[in-house]
């Protein structure tokens, strides 16, 4: 069943979300060469704990930390540890945050130093197909119109989108109806209507789409063929007149 939110709700939801963004600019400032993931997660735990929020994925079915911190072709859901940062490398944080009982979900993948050009522009890639993904959050539309958006931007840029992993409903949960996954067929799917709250996220390989889940951990999700991988992810509230985007990246990027 999907949960339709209150104006109200929705404006507690976009409160958790402002702190989400800060919560993600804090920890990117301080990824540079030489830090390790689980220092990252350690800031961004304390960051969410001293401002009044409680971290959603730390303990979610045994995931041990605050973020998801996925590194190079960790496509997602890495675990945080004494992986040390290195110059060149992409590194993606994911974290949902729950404040006074509101959830928002949000992912950005920062660059450490000099990266290669074909590493800046499937960055650049993933972040429009986020953008093109929201744009079709207009209630009218179906989930199918979303799905579909995000895949053409990445397939006609030569990159291809996981299949295994997707969108969700969210804002009283972490994950709530619907699946938003990143490739489908426009006019499909479920409706979207006034009130619907959904985590848009594409997961975008620069290779090929096939993934595998670390047998160790049970979690780290990379790509088969090594190359590295992009995730970004906002939480949106759908409107009558298109997307209320309820988390930011405006602390990360207007820094
Ligand atoms: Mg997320
Ligand atoms: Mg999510």
């Amino acid at each position: 069943m999907i949960l339709l939110k209150t104006k109200e709700e929705i404006e507690l939801i976009r409160d958790a979300g402002r702190l989400l963004g800060k919560t993600l600019a804090e920890v990117g400032r301080h990824i540079r060469p030489g830090v390790t993931t689980a220092f990252l997660d350690q800031i961004g735990e304390q960051f969410i704990r001293d401002n009044g929020a409680k971290p959603l994925c730390k303990g979610f079915e045994g995931f041990p930390s605050a973020f998801c911190i996925s590194v190079n072709d960790v496509v997602v859901h890495g675990i945080p540890g004494d992986l040390f940062i290195k110059e060149g490398d992409n590194v993606s944080l994911d974290c949902v945050i729950d404040l006074n009982g509101y959830v928002a979900d949000s992912a950005y993948t920062f660059t450490v130093g000099e990266v290669t050009p074909e590493m800046q522009r499937l960055l650049k890639v993933t972040r429009e197909a986020l953008f093109i993904g929201l744009d079709k959050c207009k209630a009218g539309n179906r989930v199918g119109d979303i799905s579909h958006a995000v895949q053409m931007h990445c397939e006609k840029n030569g990159y291809s989108v996981v299949r295994e992993l997707c969108g969700h409903g969210v804002g009283f949960k972490m994950h709530e109806s619907p699946n938003v996954p990143n490739y489908g067929v426009p006019g499909t799917g479920p409706l979207l209507k006034e009130g619907m709250v959904i985590a848009v996220e594409p997961m975008v390989c620069m290779g090929s789409k096939n993934v595998k889940f670390s047998k160790e951990d049970g979690w780290t999700c990379r790509t088969r063929d090594g190359k590295p991988a992009a995730h970004f992810e906002h939480t949106v509230a759908i409107t009558a007149n298109g997307p209320d985007i309820l988390t930011t990246f405006d602390f990360i990027e207007n820094k």
